[in-house]
Order: C-alpha cells, then structure tokens, then sequence
C-alpha cells in the first residue's frame, strides 16, 4: 500500500499535528512551513469538503480548544493535491464570521423585526403550521377522479448545500407529507445534463472524472469558463496542456479561461447548437469519425420508422393544439421479432447515420458563421482540431457548465456534444467524456436523491395519476428489449423502486399494499411542478405556504422582481441557512413597507460543513465523507436534525389528533435522531430476511452488498440503488478510504479506485466497455482503462461484468440503453431526436436562417402580467445580455458575499460592455448604469473592456454585454440581482430557465427616476 500523508498519520497514530507541514511532504517554504505549523500545533486536524463547487476539493480543518484555527488543501486528495480556489481559501473566515446565523429567528406576520426564539418554539409552530395546512388542503383525488393522495398548496425549495444523508430523509419526508412542489437548485443550474447525457448513453452524470482530464489530446471548453468556476478542474486542462494537448475556449467573453487556453474563440450566446452542428457536418463530410466505434456501439446503424421526417425547424408528429410533439412518429422500425431493424453498411437512406447526414447538411461554414458570430477559419480550426481524436488512439473531451445549461434548448445544447464524443469514440476512453460540471457542493449527489419533483431517488419517475397500482407503474417504467446481447439494465428498475418503497415504509410496506405504493403522493401528468410554475402558483395565490433550506430563490431565480412579489404572497415560510440573504429577508426589501407582507417566517440557523459530518458526491460521482470538526456554531444544528425533528413533530401530531390521510406520516420508517452514517447504511441497505444468493446466505439486517443484488421482493432495502455497495459488511463505510495506491495501469491514467467510493460499484470512467474493441483488447494501448485478460476484466470496475461483445455470453457495451447501443438518434426527449437551432426565446433577429421555425417550438413559457417577453428584433431592446458566476463568489453568493476577503477581491455589481457599445452609448468605465428589460430594471457599474467585443451577425452589428449572477441588496449595498431583468421561459425538457441570453438596453443612470 502506497502509504500517504493521511495513512502516514494513522499509522503513526497521530491525531494532533504536532509535526512540521513540512515533515508531511506539504510543498510549503521552510518559513511558511514554521509559521503554519506554530499557528496549528497541538492542533487537531479533521477532513472536511469545501462547500462550494463540486470539484468537492477535500480540506484539512486544524481545530483547538473547540475553535477552527486553520483550513488548508489536502495534499492528499488526487483532484486538488492539496491546492484551494480563492472561496475554499476563505472557509475559515466563512466558518467563524460573525455575520452566522446561530440562533432560530421569527419574524411575525407584518412585523419589522426578527425575535429570537428557542427551537422548542419554533419546532412545534412549524409542525403545527404544516399540519393544518396540510389537512386543509389534502387531497385524495383530482379533478379526474384519480387518486393522488397529495398537497399542492405547500412546498419544499432546496437543496443542494446539504449531505446525501440530509437529502435522503429529506426526500422521504416531503414524499410522506404529500407534497409535489418539490424541486432545488439542480432545476436551476443542471437540470438539462440528466435527460441529455441519459439520452445518449443511459446515465445522466458526468462520463469521466476530474483527474481524467489530464489524459485528453484536445480539450473543448464551451459553456463554462473552467479557470474561475471550478477551478481544480481546469488544473487538470493545464495539465494536458503541458503533455501537449490543445485546448480550446468557446465562450462569448475572454475570461482567464480563455487566456491560459490555446486559443479563445467568441461566439454569441445561444448558438451554440450552430456551432456544434457545423462540427457535426464536418465529421460527416469529411468521414472523421471512428468507423468501427459508430457501426458496433452507436445506433447509426439502427433505420428510423417511415414516419420520421424533419421539415422547416419541424419535427414529425407536432400537435399543435397540445403544443407538443407525438413522439411515436420518431420510432424505430422493427423487425417481427421485436428486434430493431439495422444495416450494419450503412447505406441505408434511413440509417441513422445517413438521417443525421441529410440533417446537419444545412449547417454550412457560411450559415454557422453569420448566426453564431464566429468566423470561418476559428470554426475551422477548432473542427479540425478536436475531430482529429477521432482516432482510436487519441482522446478529446468536453467541458461545459451553465453556459450550456440554462438555455431554452439547453437539453439540446448537450445532446449535440453527446453527437459529436460518439462519432468520434470519445465515449468510455481515458481522457474522453463529457465533463458535466455541476454547480453546487452536492448537487450530483442531491440529484441523485432527487430533491426534484419528477424523480424519486436513484432515478425514477415521480409516479402520475395515471399509475394507480405498483405494477402498472412499473411496467410503464421498465423497457424492454428483443435483442438478446442487450443488457438493458434499467430492466431491473422493480427491484430498486421495490427495496426504495421497503426502506420508506418498512414493515408496513408489504406486498398487499404494493409496498406503500399509494403512499407516495401522485402528480397529474403533464403538470410542471418546477421552480418557474412554483413562483408562478405562488404569484396566483395557490401556494399559501413551505420550506426554503439552503437556497435563495429571490435572488437567483428569473425574472425576480415577480418571484419576491410572490414569496410576499405566503402565508408562511420555514428558512434553514447559514446566513441572512435576499429570501430570509424578502420582507424588509428596499422599497417595501414590512407591514403589508403578511408572512410569518421562520429562520433556522444551519451548521456550516466542518460542523458536521456526512457524505456528498462531487462532478465526478465520487461518494466522500466528511467529519465533524467543530460543534455547530451558537445555536445551529445541522439541516439532517432539522428535517428529522420536524417529521417527527409532524408525526407526533398525527398520532395524536388524526387528520388528512395519515397514513404515509404515521406508517414512515423514520429515524427518530439524525446520525449521518447510521442514514449512509440505509442509503446503501440492508436484507430484511436471511436470504440465499447463489449459495450465499445473508442474514437479516447484513447490509446489501452490492446493487446486482437488490430484490423486487420486498427482502431488500435501499434509500437508493445507484448508492449501494458504498458500506459493506466487509469494507465498512467506503466513503472513508484514503487509499491512494494504483496498479501500474491504473497509476497511467490517474484511475485512484482506493480514494473514497464512486456510484456505481466504484467504476470511475463510465461506459468503460466502449474502450475496447469486440475482443477485449483496448483501442489506446497506451491509455488502457479496462482489459480482458485471462477470462476477466483488469483495470478500472467494468462497466457490465459481461464478457467482450465476441465472445460468447457477450454483451453491446452501453447498458443502461435499452438497446445496449449509445443513442445518435434520441427518440425521447420532447424537442426532437436531433439537436437543431433555435433563436433563444428573446433574440436581436428577425429571421432564423436554419428554418421557419424561430424558437424551439416547444419551449415552456410562463404567462402572467409580469411575464413579458420582448418581440424579435425588439428595436428597444437590440442588446444581448449573458450572465456568469466568478471566481470568488458561488452561486447567488449569499456565502461568499460574507467573506471579508473575498468581498474585497469582487465588491460589487458591474457589466461588461466593449467599448464600441460604450462609445455608442456615451458610458465611460466606472460610471453607473442602469440595464433595462421588459421585466425590470436593475443598476452596475460600467466595465468597459476587450474582454467583449460586438458580434458581425447577419451582417449587422450586434452588441452582447455579460453581468456576474451573484449580487444581491442584502449586502454589499450597491447593486441588485441580474435577475431583475431575465427571462422566464424554460427548457421543454427540464424547465431550467434561460438566464443565458435574453435582449435589454443599457444607458447611464442619471436618465432614470427610478428602478
Ligand atoms: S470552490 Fe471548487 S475548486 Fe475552489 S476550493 Fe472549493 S471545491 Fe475546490
């Protein structure tokens, strides 16, 4: 065993750092080495996780006296090696600032002030406000007469901040209450990777993993700027770079990104389909794709039905009166069999290659150039560059973040780079993959719990009306297949919902009653119970009251000048955070008189996360725990205990006086403590009765070893399948492990299987089984991720246990697709099989020069009297504005904004603008100036900079400018949210809004009264 700096010190036995940093093989300066080992001797040293981003950099917590004294990088985590971004450099600040909230507060309806309260108080109001509400409003059918057994006039908002364990009893007890407004910042900020990344290869996560980075041959930044949003993530760029990579930076502004990339190249927000499908023609055209790859492993092989067709921006099967496609019009044709029809040459006119060819043949150099904005020859050069890894022995990956994400076609915008990594086998290979870089701490792991309304952990559809039984639900969600070398997995789905429902309900969920199927609260299908229709209900007086924790949606939420008009609207509000922001405070806003909001508040004060322990998973689905390092600050407590005491307030009431339908509350398998890691086991699960498995017995209450293992019969438990095998009877909790040791296989590509846990089985590189050919044998002898040697899989967990596709009892290598083929061709998402460009929803243009159709006809618009949306080509508003986070402030920055340091570093709104729109605008750098859409207006000052430039569209001029996301009234005090003046319409699959692109103008701020 390679013997590491954390196992140097467990072997040694010590617990405190009595040891110089520089002992320890910390690369610190011999002074600064004696001067941090002064600050921390005698110190006891704890493992946490940075709360920001999910690079999920690990820290060191240096703790005296029960006081934090130091927070430094963990040399021994592989992603950082012990680096920290400016934010986690501040944790310590962040932790001890004495801007926390630490005791519960309550503001009265009407009132001007906060009071304090003990939690005695505040936990049995809570409970009492929950109750009545609920069983005011219960519903046991719809207005069809179907049982729903729910509350709609509550909701759950949030979040992302907290621990796999915090989410899982979370979820089981917004599920037990009834309600369907349920949804958190994955709505917001990633909610378009699961569907998309799904779509294409079966699991909705990022492909590969951090370090993998460091392995590609050409790297496409698009969507994200890598150096400044998750920073450890572009170490790993740099990294390539040094072993001779190209990386490549397509992003409308210049940012430090773009400056340590190769080369940048700007592009107008909300084209980036253009851009891709340019690429996509060129690999056809050009036949740079991996031939054997496509024909064995994609569909483009598979003949689409007679029935597809694509005509002027117009899929097949529209219905206009619903304003939604019929998605059996993109069918596949099959065989009498079952088996879908393929020609493995490829000629074939209906070939899903050949349709994609006639597709993408519109998206010419010329027409990609005049709507995106980018010239010919940068288009070239990035095409040519990154389809040379179409080779078998070269990798090319993609980054992106919400540049991608939260657009109107943001599903689609993925999709496309999912298109282009199959052409090019860049699926399933060290330094491949699709880098999903998801926003918050945990928010893969909180995904994965689904803190979302349309899923219930581990990813299944949130069960509508139209399922009144178990096994109709389960039949309509379990796929099916006819070809034998398929795997297709999610077959398995009524084991994992089975021991879900077991782990919920316990002995009360039985075969009888369906394991509690009825239990969990029904949607009616085709409702949108996300972010956007919240506020919008809320607007519209149907949502009296509900519970924000860790989230500030009147600050990060679209159009916010409606949704804080809406939060006004709520009869009553439960609030866990760390610190004040724009939502706890919403009452007291600038230019609203207290008195006529009628909300009583309740504002829990949470621990930060060296104040308690649990896991979360970061970008790269590595499952880590983190240890309590100090007692939560004042009087806060962690959001488990929060969640856990309400519940069981809640349930207590139930016992005691009845009320609406209380069976899923009183009948609840619920702890009666939160403890993190007794919460970890009922993630993992466990046998509910001896049972034997292939001649192995397993006793009751032994921890379920792996997911393969999971029953449909009611003897297993698991909170969620994706997660077990992550604490076993044998290994224990496997989060824990800091094992750092590699084969010499493993040690070439940075594989690290000993460090932590990855869902699933530990596999670090997904679809691992595209990396060979039909043989077993990899296609990058150099880069080997996985090999058949000598009847079994060496290298990384193998991605199906299957042998390779030749040999007999072969498998195709993607098996969470129902076919075992990764998807050219996506017959499921709502906007059609193929990625197409759409204008976004607001757009400097009049015509749309790839068809008729000027936005993506689907798209989810909200309608009320602040709902405006600017016409194409608004001569009042000719601006495109895009919006991005920074470096030293996460998300809404209602964390950041509270660190001295990082304050000082970026204090204040501002936008950027080129100078040629400052000049036009008579704007000087520095002066205030006012943005204006149709739904708002909001302040910053001028950064007139080369960072922008204008855009030739069309042949006409067009001016972009970009603001940070992260300002908000509270604090500093100059500036508001950009979201002033955004846009709410959505994404048609996921309902994340298009923050990115939408039309405002911009003029000095001495030309207005008011804002
Ligand atoms: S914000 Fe991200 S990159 Fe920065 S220290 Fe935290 S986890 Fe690491």
């Amino acid at each position: 065993m390679e013997l590491s700096r954390r196992g140097f010190l467990k072997v040694t036995g010590v617990g405190a750092t009595g040891l110089a940093l520089s002992q320890l093989g910390i690369d610190l300066g011999p002074l600064q080495a004696y001067a941090a080992s002064m600050k921390i001797e005698g110190a006891k040293e704890v493992i946490s996780i940075c709360p920001f981003c999910s690079c999920g950099c690990n820290v060191l917590v240096h703790v005296k006296d029960g006081k934090i004294v130091n927070v430094e990088g963990d040399p021994d985590f592989p992603i950082s090696e012990g680096g920290l971004c400016a934010k986690g450099a501040s944790l310590m600040s962040l932790h001890t600032s004495p801007e926390r909230l630490t005791k519960p507060l309550y503001r009265a309806p009407g009132s001007d002030k906060w009071e304090e309260k003990d939690w005695d108080w505040m936990m049995e109001r809570i409970a009492r406000r929950i109750k009545d509400q609920r069983d005011k409003d219960f519903k046991v059918k719809n207005a069809a007469g179907q049982m729903v057994n729910r509350v709609e006039s509550i909701f759950h908002l949030g979040s992302s901040q907290v621990t796999n364990e915090e989410a899982a009893v979370l979820h089981q007890m917004v599920r037990a209450l009834g309600m369907v407004h349920f949804d958190h910042q994955a709505r917001i900020c990633h909610s378009p990777s699961v569907p998309a990344l799904a779509e294409c290869f079966g699991r909705g996560a990022m492909t590969n993993h951090y370090n993998d980075i460091g392995n590609a041959n050409a790297i496409l930044i698009m969507g994200s700027n890598a150096a400044e949003h998750h920073p450890m993530s572009f170490k790993w760029c740099l990294e390539a770079k040094r072993k001779g990579a190209v990386v490549m930076h397509v992003d409308p502004k210049f940012s430090r990104t773009s400056a340590r990339s190769n080369f940048h190249v700007p592009i107008r927000s909300g084209t980036d389909i253009a851009f891709m499908g340019g690429m996509v023609k060129y690999i056809l055209e050009n036949k740079k794709y991996f031939a054997d790859y496509v024909v064995d492993y994609t569909n483009a092989s598979f003949l689409v039905g007679e029935k597809y067709s694509f005509k002027d921006g117009m899929f097949a099967g529209f219905d206009a009166e619903k304003g939604k496609y019929d998605k059996s019009a993109w069918a596949f044709e099959k065989d009498e069999k079952g088996m879908v029809k393929r020609d493995t040459t490829l000629k074939h006119p209906r070939c899903v290659i050949n349709v994609m060819k006639d597709h993408y043949d519109r998206y010419t150099l010329d027409r990609v150039s005049s709507v995106t904005g980018v010239s010919k020859e940068d288009l070239l050069k990035v095409y040519e560059i990154f389809t040379a890894t179409g080779a078998p022995d070269k990798a090319g990956t993609i980054l992106y973040a919400l540049g991608w994400t939260q657009h109107s076609v943001g599903v689609q915008n993925i999709r496309l780079s999912g298109l282009i990594q199959q052409l090019l086998g860049n699926i399933g290979i060290a330094g491949g993959g699709i880098n999903a870089m998801r926003g918050e701490p945990n928010v893969q792991g909180t995904t994965d719990h689904a803190l979302l309304y349309g899923y219930l952990p581990g990813y299944h559809s949130t069960p509508t009306a139209d399922f009144q039984n178990l096994s109709d639900y389960l039949k309509a969600y379990t796929p099916t297949t006819a070809d034998p070398m398929s795997v297709n997995w999610w077959g398995n789905r009524p084991k994992y919902v089975v021991s879900l429902l077991k782990s919920w309900y316990g002995d009360n969920a039985t075969k009888d009653n369906d394991y509690g199927f009825n239990y969990v609260p029904k949607m009616d299908p085709g409702v949108d119970y996300s972010h956007m229709y919240i506020f919008d209900r809320m607007y519209k007086d149907e949502i009296k009251g509900g519970l924000c924790f860790g989230h500030n949606p009147c600050q990060s939420v679209p159009n916010s000048n409606k949704v804080r008009k809406a939060w006004d609207k709520l009869d009553w509000l439960v609030m866990g955070d760390v610190f004040h922001n724009e939502t706890t405070d919403n009452w007291r806003r600038p230019g609203v008189d207290p008195k006529t909001v009628k909300t009583e508040v309740f504002l829990l004060p949470s621990a930060y996360r060296a104040e308690k322990d649990g896991t979360i998973s970061n970008s790269g689905r590595w499952q880590m725990w983190h240890y309590k390092a100090v007692e939560p600050l004042g009087n806060s407590r962690d959001m488990g205990t929060m969640f856990v005491e309400m519940m069981n307030r809640v349930r207590g009431l139930y016992a005691k006086e009845g009320g609406a339908y209380p069976d899923p509350i009183i009948k609840a398998d619920y702890p009666e403590k939160f403890e993190a890691e007794s919460i970890t086991k009922r993630i993992n699960g466990f046998f509910t009765q001896d049972t034997e498995i292939k001649g192995k017995l397993y006793k009751k209450g032994q921890l379920v070893p792996g997911f393969p293992l999971l029953m449909d019969d009611g003897s297993t438990t698991s909170m969620n399948w994706l997660y077990t095998g992550c604490f076993t009877e044998d290994g224990g909790n496997l989060s824990k492990r800091r094992d750092l040791t590699q084969t010499p296989m493993q040690a070439k590509i940075g594989l690290f299987p000993g460090f932590a846990w990855a869902w699933p089985m530990n596999r670090r590189i997904l679809y691992n089984r595209a990396s060979v050919d039909k043989n077993g044998v990899p296609f990058n002898p150099d880069k080997v991720v996985i090999e058949w040697k000598d009847g079994k899989w060496i290298g990384d967990i193998a991605d199906g246990a299957y042998p390779p596709m030749s040999m007999e009892g072969g498998k195709y290598p993607f098996i969470m697709t129902t076919e075992g083929h990764s998807q050219l061709f996506g017959p499921g998402r709502a906007d059609g099989p193929f990625p197409e460009h759409y204008e976004p929803a607001e757009t400097p243009l009049t015509v749309n020069p790839f068809s008729g159709q000027m936005h993506n006809p689907v798209m989810k618009i909200i309608k009320s009297d602040m709902d405006q949306l600017a016409k194409n080509g608004d001569p009042r508003f000719p601006i495109v504005l895009t919006t991005y986070s920074l470096v030293e402030h996460w998300c809404s920055g209602s964390e950041t904004r509270n660190g001295p340091a990082l304050l000082e570093a970026e204090p204040q709104q501002y936008v950027e603008m080129s100078h040629e729109l400052a000049k036009e605008k008579g704007i000087k750098n520095g002066e205030v100036v006012i943005i204006e859409s149709l739904r708002g207006k909001t302040e910053a000052v001028a950064m007139v900079t080369v960072r922008i430039r204008p855009f030739n569209i069309m042949s006409k001029t067009t001016h972009l400018i970009g603001m940070p996301y992260c300002f908000g009234w509270t604090k500093p005090k100059c500036g508001d949210t950009t979201n002033r003046v955004t846009v709410s319409i959505g994404d048609p699959n996921t309902s994340i809004p298009e923050y990115k692109a939408c039309l405002v103008n911009v003029y000095k701020a001495d030309k207005v009264t008011e804002l």
